[in-house]
């Protein structure tokens, strides 16, 4: 056993544990449960989101949001939601659409955004990772299945006269997909972003993700000509409310750098940028990476 492995099988368990314990919590009713079914929210004529209405313990019962992209040839969407919420997310697609689901661009491995993607596939869809997130998502235990199509760097999807632009960044994974509608001034970019502070944004180290490469991502995606962004998780934002959470999280990158050199423990680092930003999630990742 390398030690790389033995590192990863430590998360991995640790992992485990952690959704054991949720579970447990859930099983005995102290988390709190999902809120009412996701909901279908128009952006423009060919063009819809589908996303929770309440919090984080929403994620685990649906999944992360979904972008719907309407042509007269076909549906291409980005993410999937999970598995246990397909067929209220294939009611909802129905109810605007009479065509069929031909792509499912998967912005990344986890599952709140690909667990539902082998039913798409088997009703018909093609589905896309980039090939990073398609070896995260192979490396994963009990994955039986994996997309069909992957790209690396750009690909682009044309479909009834409409087009779709994939770029690849690394961030939250070594491999995120974003998806460009030119048309639609519009880029869906996954868990690059949340946009409520209610579901922290995190980068998976074990899956490749770096807070530095976020930095640069969001960087080189604000250089990008578009209006509106659908983040992984939380409503849909302006570019510049992008601008001002790429702003937030440098500052948090700062402080915690900041911290590290003056020895602060994790307890205190993560006291303080509760305190200064807002920021809930784990800042273990920071604290590793920001040294
Ligand atoms: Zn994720």
């Amino acid at each position: 056993m390398s030690r790389r492995f033995a590192a990863r099988f430590l998360l991995f368990i640790g992992s485990l544990f952690l959704l054991q314990t949720t579970f447990a919590a859930q099983q005995r009713g102290n988390a709190p449960p999902p809120g009412p079914p996701p909901k279908l929210t128009k952006v423009q004529d060919d063009l819809y989101l589908i996303e929770n209405q309440g919090g984080l313990p929403d994620i685990g019962a649906y999944g992360g949001n979904i972008t719907v992209y309407i042509t007269n040839e076909g549906i291409i969407l980005v993410d999937s939601k999970n598995d246990k919420i397909h067929e209220d997310v294939l009611a909802k697609i129905k109810s605007v659409s009479n065509q069929p689901v031909k792509y499912v661009v998967l912005t990344h491995n986890h599952g709140d955004h690909s667990a539902g993607a082998p039913l798409f596939a088997k009703e018909g869809a093609q589905v896309i990772i980039s090939s990073n997130d398609r070896e995260n998502l192979a490396r994963a235990a009990n994955q039986t299945w994996l997309p069909s199509i992957t790209y690396s760097g750009q690909a682009k999807l044309f479909l009834g006269g409409k087009e779709a632009d994939l770029y690849e960044f690394r961030g939250h994974t070594r491999g995120d997909t974003i998806v460009a509608f030119p048309a639609a001034r519009l880029v869906a970019i996954g868990d690059l972003l949340t946009t409520v502070d209610s579901i922290p944004m995190i980068i998976n180290a074990p899956d490749g993700g770096s807070w530095t490469d976020w930095t640069k991502s969001i960087d080189e995606i604000l250089t990008m000509d578009f209006d509106k962004v659908i983040p992984g998780h939380g409503p849909m934002i302006t570019k510049q409310q992008l601008r001002g959470l790429r702003d937030k999280f440098v500052g948090i990158q700062t402080r915690v750098r900041a911290m590290n050199h003056e020895r602060k423990t994790p307890e205190e680092i993560g006291e303080a940028i509760k305190q200064e930003f807002g920021y809930t999630g784990n800042v273990g990742s920071f604290i590793q990476e920001l040294r």
